[in-house]
């Protein structure tokens, strides 16, 4: 959520009025409604490791306007400058390798603030390099989501970092090394269709969407009403699309079990 200097603000869900602080004192969730307000990548990455503390890596992997792409009166590299700008990444995942409860893992985290979150080239291209340091280091891999799909700004180009990031994750697996997919609101389109989708177990945020194609898409191709909560975490784990939901304030150490679990490394 957005720091502002005003002290109070809205939850977006209950619409009670609150202090920005005891939401961020409650892992940025609602203390009221339970609503899971949206994380930077940054203070995802500071909720999970061992004492907030990490190794960025493959920081200075910078986008390009391959394709002279105009994005409305701008042009994609304009609309990049402006983001670098605005949240002061360079792209829009994080890649970082530190501990939890110890044991040392890489985990990429999806920053929806860049682009809403898209996979471009270089996001496809980070996150398949964090998962090949994982495999080459021989430890386990998490990825955040976080993120509206394929950016379409690089068209082909970023489609096929589906391919790419799938086929790093069969490597990994191959090596028998556990991947473990977090997905939280929002994680659509090519993401969804490919590395967030693969986890040994994917678990997901309440009330996270969920989904490839947007509602009212499907619903004008099937010509059928969605029923009600659809693409909602809590739908998706009725019908055993995702492993679990787990809550912000469980997720570190939820994941740290499981992790011992796949490592065979109880306490
Ligand atoms: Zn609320």
């Amino acid at each position: 959520m957005a720091v502002m200097t005003n002290p109070w603000t809205r939850c977006n869900s209950c619409l009670k009025i609150l202090f920005i602080q005891d939401i961020l004192d409650n892992n940025t969730v609602c203390p009221a409604c339970n609503f899971h307000f949206r994380l930077s990548a940054l203070d995802r990455l500071k909720s999970l490791f061992d004492n907030g503390a990490f190794t960025v890596f493959d920081d200075n992997i910078q986008p390009v306007d391959a394709l002279g792409f105009m994005d409305g009166l701008k042009s994609y590299a304009q609309k990049l400058e402006e983001n670098q700008k605005k949240t002061r990444l360079s792209e829009a995942v994080i890649n970082a390798i530190g501990t939890m409860g110890g044991i040392k893992v890489v985990i990429s985290a999806m920053d929806f603030s860049f682009l809403g979150g898209s996979m471009g080239s270089v996001v496809g291209e980070k996150v398949t390099r964090g998962i090949e340091r994982a495999t080459k280091e021989k430890i386990p891999y998490i990825v955040v989501s976080c993120s509206g799909g394929a950016r379409m700004q690089e068209g082909a180009l970023s489609l096929m970092q589906m391919m790419k990031t799938s086929a790093a994750l069969a490597r990994h697996e191959a090596a028998r090394l556990p991947y473990i997919s977090v997905l939280a609101d929002p994680t659509t389109g090519g993401v969804t269709a490919s590395y967030s989708m693969l986890g040994d177990i994917n678990v997901a945020e309440p009330q996270a969407l969920i989904g490839f194609a947007g509602p009212r898409v499907i619903e004008q191709t099937i010509k059928e009403k969605l029923p009600k909560g659809f693409q909602r975490s809590e739908f998706l784990l009725e019908h055993g699309m995702v492993d679990d939901i787990v809550e912000r304030k469980r997720l570190r150490p939820y994941l740290i079990k499981a992790m011992r679990l796949f490592l065979n490394r109880p306490e």
